[in-house]
């Protein structure tokens, strides 16, 4: 019989088809599962990344709009092409 030292009681913070998220609050660390990349982050290091996570879906999704947009501009107005050089 080996060390007895308990094994990492992880709580499953959030799940989904691509993975999932789980919190050992022995070690102060998220684990983040995504398809087969697997994460071990700190509290704070987590937070950080889902912010900028966040940040990156809404610029994402800002362009996304603004192309859109853009292309239904080209399509019924002929657009002014500015020559920066
Ligand atoms: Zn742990």
């Amino acid at each position: 019989m080996s060390q007895t030292s308990n094994p990492c009681q992880h709580m499953n913070l959030a799940s989904s088809s691509i993975g999932d998220v789980k919190y050992c609050a022995d070690c102060g660390i998220v684990h983040l599962a995504v398809q087969n990349l697997s994460l071990r982050l700190e509290t704070e290091t987590f937070r950080t990344l889902t912010y900028m996570l966040a940040q990156a879906q809404l610029n994402m999704e800002d362009h996304e709009h603004y192309s859109r947009h853009q292309y239904q501009a080209v399509q019924n107005v002929k657009p002014f092409i500015k020559k920066t050089h």
